[in-house]
């Protein structure tokens, strides 16, 4: 195989890329909220259909026109309790769901005038208004039943359960591993779906129902540790999320310059996460390739190319080994990572990476249609090809494990009483922040459910 063209004789990998005005532009809100004005006006396109077949198509069941009819009647706080009731983090999914493939999808406005009714900006109108009010100015809690439930992971699902439970008076100690809670409300969605530091505003605003310990820094290490929790609480919820990430399995992967891409978000959300000008400044040391190579299909890889281009990378390559039909990221992900510069390529499977100087320079991929190999040039490479649960401490606990996630039904039942399981890492899970809550929700009324018999 002919080797790639190296331009250069080293690989030009550094931080700050682009002035601190360009990081302030690049890392704003993709998608500011609506005025009040443009807000009823989007509302009244509205047919407040009967069945609607968007609230059919909400995994958490919003009863959306009826959210929709409270905006466009001015009333921001009855469209926001209705969202909340059906989906307490109704606000991180307003600017994280791919609503083009859920709600949006199946609007009867697409018939008519080609384009659905922005239901995902209009939810993020009446969320965002009651956001910085407390939780008992929408809803009471319970009086407490006297039962505690240990819940392990405080992403989406584990944060819906504990809400959930918490309303019914039940005492929740909420645990991660990380220092911030959140999951990858906090550390994984894009930092321009969720500027302003939104993830960390709404776990505030959930844990003010109250009856919420939250547990940060502590690790489930060994199936020990799950017993302990099993004897010392009423019942145990599981929402680990996928931890791990799979590995390409080809020669070079572990060359300085290569990078998992769910760890390159996580770093930078922590950086965008940061205050204002500190966030700028911590942007600003990120050191980005000046040619990237981005290796996957889905919603992550989307996500990290476009954040190397929005850190000043010059040439970024997405390439993914089968067709764009085929592709898990949605048509309207990818047209998004178009337009911020990223180019895409289909029907390439990667077989090594090539060093040069000790570190990555160059990625060689195998046609599919069998039509030979192609190389790109690289300074840095990020592996997107999906994540797994990081299962080897769960040896012994009793769990069952099903394509490397944890058995468990609908309703997040385990085969061991007492212990539920839910969010990405259960078999089934689906991979989307509003299944997540859906899971945490359902588990939620499962468990306490199972304590009243
Ligand atoms: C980069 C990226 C971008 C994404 N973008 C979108 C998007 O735009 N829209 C969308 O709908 N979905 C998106 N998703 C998917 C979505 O984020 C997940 O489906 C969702 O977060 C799953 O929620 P969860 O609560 O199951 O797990 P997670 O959010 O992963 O949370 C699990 C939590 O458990 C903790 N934990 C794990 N193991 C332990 C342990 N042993 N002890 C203690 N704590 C532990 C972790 O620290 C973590 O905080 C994205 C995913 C990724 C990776
Ligand atoms: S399908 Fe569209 S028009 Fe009908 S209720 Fe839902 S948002 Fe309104």
């Amino acid at each position: 195989m002919a080797e790639p063209p190296f331009p250069d004789a080293h690989p030009d990998v550094r931080a700050a890329r682009r002035s601190a005005d360009e990081y302030a532009r690049a890392f704003a809100d993709a998608a500011p909220r609506l005025t009040r004005a443009q807000s009823v006006t989007e509302a009244e396109r509205c047919l407040y259909c009967y069945d609607a077949p968007c609230a059919r198509a909400c995994p958490t069941g919003i009863d959306v026109p009826s959210f929709i009819r409270r905006i466009a009647e001015g009333n921001l706080r009855g469209a926001a309790r209705v969202i909340l009731e059906a989906n307490p983090l109704g606000g991180t999914c307003a600017r994280a769901c791919p609503t083009e493939v859920l709600c949006e999808e199946v609007c009867v406005r697409n018939v008519g005038e080609g384009r659905p009714v922005a239901i995902g900006r209009l939810q993020r109108v009446a969320t965002d208004a009651v956001m910085d009010r407390p939780v008992g100015a929408l809803f009471n809690r319970a009086a407490p039943s006297g039962r505690r439930i240990a819940i392990v992971g405080a992403g989406p699902a584990g944060l819906a359960c504990a809400f959930a439970l918490a309303r019914r008076g039940h005492g929740v100690v909420l645990h991660d591993a990380r220092p911030a809670a959140g999951g990858l409300n906090e550390y994984g969605l894009a930092s321009y779906k969720m500027a302003g530091g939104f993830a960390r505003a709404e776990v505030d605003w959930l844990l003010g129902i109250g009856g919420v310990e939250l547990k940060l820094g502590w690790k489930l290490e060994n199936a020990a540790g799950l017993e302990a929790l099993r004897r010392e609480f009423d019942a145990v919820y599981l929402a680990l999320g996928l931890g791990s990430t799979h590995r390409l399995g080809i020669p070079g992967e572990d060359l300085p310059g290569v990078r998992d891409a769910v760890d390159f978000i996580a770093e930078l959300r922590r950086a965008s996460n940061a205050a204002a000008l500190a966030a700028l400044e911590t942007l600003a040391a990120l050191a980005i390739g000046r040619r990237v190579v981005v290796i996957g299909g889905g919603m992550t890889a989307i996500d990290a190319a476009v954040q190397c281009r929005l850190l000043g990378a010059e040439d970024v390559h997405l390439v993914y080994r089968r067709g764009p039909q085929q592709m898990p990221a949605t048509p309207a992900e990818r047209e998004w990572a178009q337009k911020q510069g990223v180019t895409l390529h289909f029907g390439l499977a990667p077989q090594a990476l090539v060093a040069r100087n000790g570190h990555v320079a160059a990625v060689r991929f195998a046609r599919s249609d069998g039509a030979g190999e192609h190389s790109f040039v690289a300074d840095m490479v990020l592996k997107a090809i999906g994540q797994k649960l990081d299962s080897g401490w769960l040896e012994g606990s009793g769990l069952t494990l099903e394509g490397g996630r944890i058995v468990a039904d609908d309703e997040g039942r385990t085969a061991l009483p007492r212990l539920y399981a839910g969010g990405d890492c259960r078999r089934g899970g689906r991979d989307l922040t509003v299944e997540a809550v859906a899971d945490g929700q359902r588990a939620a009324a499962a468990i306490d459910a199972d304590l009243k018999h």
